[in-house]
């Protein structure tokens, strides 16, 4: 059971984490690579200022001056006239696009990505007419490099902290979880102590009652019913005992017993010991069940999950009702169905019915002998054989209860 709940507490520690970290991780990536565009953006735009100036208009013939200084290693510098015409170029890069007027910014996928800035040229003398264009460029390859190192730098961080976070996880739950295991075991063993104690006790109750009610001649007629009264509460608590030392020996952390179990024969034997009660209570009592069906287990366990789905079937029905156990192989596994046309179960309590001490109907429980606790002893015992009990129902129409184990 701890297993299980230090599993999910470390699957949400790590999930909580991962969703932290990409979080985290994708707004560096974010920031970082608009903190580059925008570096690069403005590098473009203070080179295609500076080339404005290597254009002139003289006696109505543009002049570029060819000055090489302005140019990086990684960089283009067009001039062109009025009409799109290149005149000079500066630079490895020959981007061989026409000029596009319309967007300033552009990216090019050449064998080399490039970004371009392009710009108007004013006279220097006359700062109102335009001559002609100027367009820069750069090689993104470098942007792209950074960022490639970055991805690398902060997918491999985020798959270490990932990593340690899993086994530092893993410590801190098992250490989180060590009290409350350590309470839980005192508790189960009080339990199962108390129930082991209580039990000479109630036992020689009952022995008592019982003698005293079988020579009624001893004792007032008015304090009958007091004996009866001593002998039916004794039972009820010898059972909740009884089952309580289930429930306690259930919860130990321990390796059940391994035994070849005949499932057939064992259903079978269950069926008849409940016919005569059935017929009583004029029960249609019917069974369908496969020949061979073995499994590994502990035999008196599983005779006790059977007994109580048979039990509660025979409780929770009406004469004329039908009980009908069924049992069968797949491919994977053993299904035993215990299927009833009785009260039914609403769907409001379903999720319930496994918990320890929950009943429909709260009341009576002393004069019925139910506990609440039979439900949840199977699904632990279910559990510990490796299987899983499910149940579906109708209000009023039936229940069904499927106990599957995989072999
Ligand atoms: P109980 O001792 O009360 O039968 P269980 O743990 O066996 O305790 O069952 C829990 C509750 O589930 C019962 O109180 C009952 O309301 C409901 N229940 C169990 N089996 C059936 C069934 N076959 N049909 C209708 N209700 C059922």
């Amino acid at each position: 059971m701890f297993e299980k709940i230090r599993y999910q507490l470390t699957v949400a520690y790590i999930s909580v984490l991962t969703v932290i970290l990409t979080i985290f991780t994708l707004s560096v990536r974010y920031t970082f690579a608009r903190s580059l565009n925008q570096q690069l953006n403005v590098r473009l735009e203070d080179l295609a200022k500076a080339a404005a100036f290597n254009m002139d208009k003289e006696d109505g013939e543009l002049e570029v001056d060819d000055d090489e200084t302005l140019v990086g290693a990684e960089q283009t510098i067009e001039w062109f006239d009025l009409e799109g015409e290149l005149l000079f170029l500066q630079g490895k890069y020959d981007l061989e696009f026409p000029l596009d007027l319309e967007q300033s910014l552009q990216n090019y996928n050449l064998p080399v990505p490039l970004r371009s800035f392009t710009r108007p040229v004013k006279n220097l003398e006359d700062q109102g007419e335009i001559i002609g264009y100027v367009r820069v460029s750069e090689s993104l390859t470098e942007l792209q490099n950074t960022l490639r190192r970055l991805d690398y730098g902060l997918g491999s961080g985020v798959a270490s902290a990932l990593l340690l976070s899993t086994i530092g996880g893993i410590w801190l739950t098992r250490k989180a979880m060590q009290p409350i295991e350590s309470s839980f075991e005192r508790l189960r063993q009080f339990t199962a102590d108390a129930s082991h104690e209580l039990r000479s006790p109630l036992m020689a109750i009952k022995t008592n009652a019982d003698v005293a009610l079988k020579y009624p001649q001893g004792i007032r007629e008015t304090d009958v019913e007091k004996f009866e009264s001593i002998s039916s509460a004794s039972n009820q608590m010898t059972r909740l005992t009884e089952n309580l030392l289930l429930l306690a020996r259930t919860d130990k952390v321990s390796q059940i017993e391994q035994k070849p179990i005949n499932l057939s024969s064992l259903l079978a034997d269950l069926m008849q010991l409940y016919q005569s009660q059935a017929e009583e209570k004029n029960l249609l009592w019917q069974a369908d069940i496969a020949q061979d069906l073995y499994l590994l287990g502990d035999e008196g366990l599983l005779r006790q999950v059977f007994s109580n789905l048979l039990q509660n079937a025979l409780h929770y029905t009406n004469a004329g009702d039908s009980v009908t156990l069924s049992a069968s192989r797949t491919s994977s596994k053993l299904l035993i169905k215990v299927e009833d046309t009785g009260i039914g179960i609403a769907p409001e309590h379903l999720d319930r019915i496994f918990e320890r001490f929950w009943r429909v109907d709260k009341s009576r429980s002393y004069q019925t002998g139910k506990s609440g606790l039979g439900l949840a002893i199977t699904r632990e015992i279910v559990r510990q054989h490796n299987g899983e009990i499910t149940v579906s129902s109708q209000l009023g129409v039936g229940s069904c209860f499927t106990v599957s184990f995989s072999v």
